[in-house]
């Protein structure tokens, strides 16, 4: 018997678990590392509004028990982040100075909030919401009945800015192309989506640039600042501008990157032996003649899953899902990609 073929998996959110888990079933001998920056194992990230209803545990939003991980024994290597592959000698180097081989690589890194390059001079002022930590930092600077300024509004951030108005605060949105991201608007259907948010209770600054944001202090310490001299006061400011994809440490890779990382249909990129499944990748579409991202929690999973049969054998397809849908219901806006 030859030695057990070594995978190593960058990225333990849906994409990555999904995958770890399915190559286990597919083989029982492999040794299968999991490897992410987060200190905590895998939970909903869709979950994490509920912080404002009163969450306060990261293991009352955790996606699979922490037990899963030693009886299906995966390495989960958490607080490690990776800061190079190289894709010739097939390894991956740790930001901690490790460099651990593998025999396949599967990057399931996601992506992180886009901010607006006229805004990045900012960053120190805003508030994130990606992660469990994240989240805590910002629901600690939002007071009971706190105001929150919103950028953008992508579909992650409006599932957020529903429950602060629900839980008594209040949400100005001040929006921009990323507006209702990753659906794509048509300009005709945009002011009946725009009317719902205003009939939920939230405020809309529509058609007007920001150029700066400020630490003003004071009980609204964050002011925004727009082209025509106006500005809007709040506790915290938050950009939803869709996703950047994380492949910055992926340079010596080998592989082809657009914006993404691009894979053919199996989801194998440039590189043989190295898949990429998720938020992170951009799929060739036959029937659009060109690289898609396809986002959505059901869709990232299904990913995670078929690239990790085709890492053991199988030559399996990911197929042009459904687009994404969105209408108004009763008033309030329904989204396909808030179903999970
Ligand atoms: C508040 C919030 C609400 C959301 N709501 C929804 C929703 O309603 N519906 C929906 O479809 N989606 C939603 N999303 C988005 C959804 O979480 C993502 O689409 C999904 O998580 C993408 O899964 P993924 O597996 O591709 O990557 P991610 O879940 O983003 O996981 C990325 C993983 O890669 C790791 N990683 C990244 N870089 C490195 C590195 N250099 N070294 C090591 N590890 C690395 C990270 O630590 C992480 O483990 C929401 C996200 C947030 C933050």
């Amino acid at each position: 018997m030859g030695e057990p073929s070594r995978y190593a998996i960058i990225g333990s959110g849906s994409a990555g678990f999904g995958a770890a888990r399915t190559i286990r079933e597919r083989d029982p001998e492999a040794r299968i590392s999991l490897v992410t920056i987060s200190s905590l194992p895998f939970y909903n990230r869709y979950d994490l509004p509920k912080l404002f209803l009163g969450v306060e545990d990261w293991r009352d939003l955790l996606a699979v028990p922490t037990e899963v991980f030693d009886m299906l024994d995966i390495q989960l290597r958490r607080a490690s982040r990776v800061v190079e592959v190289d894709g010739r000698n097939l390894t991956i180097q740790f930001a901690h100075n490790e460099v651990m081989g593998f025999d396949r690589l599967l990057v399931c890194s996601g992506g992180g909030g886009y901010l607006p390059a006229a805004l990045s001079d900012y960053r120190h002022l805003l508030h994130d919401f990606g992660s469990f930590e994240q989240a805590v930092v910002t629901r600690k600077a939002v007071p009971k009945g706190g105001t929150v300024i919103m950028l953008g509004g992508d579909m992650i951030g409006l599932d957020l800015a529903f429950t602060l108005v629900d839980t008594g605060h209040k949400v100005i949105l001040v929006t921009n192309d990323h507006t209702f991201w990753p659906h794509q608007i048509a300009p005709e259907e945009r002011g009946e989506l725009l009317d719902a948010l205003t009939a939920t209770g939230i405020e809309i600054i529509d058609g007007r640039r920001p150029t700066a944001i400020e630490d003003i202090g004071g009980r609204l310490p964050r002011r925004m600042v727009f082209s025509d001299g106006t500005t809007a006061s709040g506790n915290v400011i938050m950009a939803f501008c869709g996703q950047q994809p994380s492949v910055e440490f992926l340079l010596s890779a080998g592989i082809d990157i657009e914006r993404g990382i691009l894979v053919n249909t199996q989801l194998q990129s440039s590189n043989d032996a190295i898949w990429a499944a998720g938020d992170v990748c951009q799929i060739w579409s036959d029937a659009g003649k060109g690289y898609k991202f396809y986002h959505g929690w059901k869709n990232v999973r299904i990913m995670g899953e078929i690239a990790a049969r085709n890492m053991t054998g199988a030559e399996e397809a990911f197929d042009d899902p459904d687009p994404l849908a969105i209408r108004v219901e009763d008033g309030r806006i329904w989204s396909s990609f808030w179903e999970h």
